[in-house]
């Protein structure tokens, strides 16, 4: 593999989903500059949910690519869904199982082989800083999400980054304007200037260049920790995944939260709840709901999709041995307290502000406004059309 490679990157996507719709513009734009029009995006079945809501917002047409039985793409669908209207398709590695790939330099040449781009969904980089680099395993435009593994704080709404970097053969599309260095006038050291005229750019995506304070952040903590500090984040991150992967394994956890896809995982890894439900009555939302009660943060519910009552279980490299332990322990005594006891659990958490909320509710009619009680009187005419329902 070559270890040096051109790159071209823009700051602009806000987002990793930003990241992704800026991708799929500019794989179109590559494939219309060759007269070429394309339908399809191609998306494994444990791809994250905001892939294929991307590639319908990008115009194209989803298609699901299975999953082998190591947890890897299907190599035999991925070749019979392979053929000249597939614009691209989108891969996370490690994927969303926590699975690297090893296949990929082969996915690689099926999709380039028809003609298709490679685009790797780099939003959670945690496993790979400093050990594998996306232009290497053949990609052509990579999102990473500086709220994932750059120290920016993820949720709450923002801001976070997602910006994007491609190879040369995507590089004429870029969001303009492109941050370039010139000669200077005086002759003292190249400056920076912002260059507009890019005719085949696909145009702006932001005010700006992005959330710059993200930035500022993400490349504070770059320099901080170095190449091999970042290197070792992720070897860190890894080893914890698979102490606390084995811990969970043992007897009294692993017959009812059985690994989904049982090999050595890289930054995370899922277990079925199906155990658990079949055999003590309670789901993995009971599980993750009592947890609370025990101080701990539950993991990722319900995704990804394709294992059943899944738990994605991703400790980073910041979680010492002993918290580790600890959080193995406290599953154990959810589990025990369900074989004596379900109803415990089903009616979790007993010890927050709030208890079960309106999820659904929440997603689909947020209230993104805090109001004081005397505000509710009806009538009032600020409420008038304010939606409400959910959660705060
Ligand atoms: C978080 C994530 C995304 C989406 O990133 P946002 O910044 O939430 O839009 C996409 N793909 C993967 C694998 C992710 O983990």
């Amino acid at each position: 593999m070559p270890r040096s490679r051109a790159c071209h990157v823009s700051l602009q996507p806000s987002a990793g989903s930003h990241g992704e719709l800026a991708g799929l513009l500019l794989t179109r734009a590559y494939h219309e500059d060759r007269g070429d029009r394309r339908t399809k995006v191609l998306t494994p079945d444990t791809a994250h949910g905001t892939n294929p809501a991307t590639v319908r917002m990008a115009g194209y047409e989803v298609v699901k690519v299975g999953t082998a039985p190591d947890g890897g793409v299907d190599l035999d669908d991925l070749r019979a869904k392979a053929d000249d209207q597939v614009a691209c398709l989108m891969l996370t590695n490690p994927n969303t199982l926590g699975l690297f790939d090893s296949n990929i330099e082969e996915i690689a040449e099926v999709v380039h082989g028809v003609g298709g781009t490679l685009y790797y969904d780099g939003a959670n980089l945690n496993a790979v800083m400093g050990i594998s680099r996306p232009g290497d395993m053949g990609f052509d435009i990579v999102h990473f999400n500086l709220h994932k593994s750059f120290t920016q704080p993820h949720g709450g709404g923002g801001p976070g980054a997602g910006p994007i970097a491609v190879s040369e053969r995507i590089e004429p599309y870029l969001p303009r304007p492109q941050v370039v260095e010139r000669p200077s006038h005086n002759g003292e050291g190249p400056v920076y200037d912002l260059d507009h005229e890019r005719p085949k750019s696909i145009g702006r995506l932001r005010g700006f260049q992005g959330n710059f304070g993200v930035f500022v952040r993400a490349y504070a903590y770059i320099c901080s920790l170095g190449g091999d500090g970042l290197r070792e984040a992720s070897e860190t991150a890894v080893l914890n995944a698979n102490y606390l992967r084995a811990l969970l394994a043992e007897e009294g956890i692993g017959e009812y939260l059985p690994i989904g896809f049982d090999r050595i995982c890289m930054h995370e890894f899922v277990l079925s709840g199906r155990g658990a439900k079949r055999e003590l009555g309670i789901k993995t939302t009971d599980i993750a709901k009592r947890l609370l009660d025990h101080r701990v943060h539950p993991p990722t519910v319900y995704f990804p999709l394709l294992v059943d009552e899944a738990l994605l279980i991703e400790p980073t490299e910041t979680e010492t041995k002993e918290r580790l332990d600890d959080f193995a322990r406290v599953v154990r005594e959810v589990l025990e307290e369900a074989r004596r006891d379900p109803e415990i659990a089903r009616g979790a958490p007993y010890s927050t502000p709030v208890r079960r909320l309106d999820e659904v509710g929440a997603a689909k009619r947020p209230v993104v406004r805090q109001r004081p009680p005397d505000a509710e009187a009806p009538g009032d005419p600020e409420r008038a059309g304010q939606v409400t329902g959910g959660a705060l």
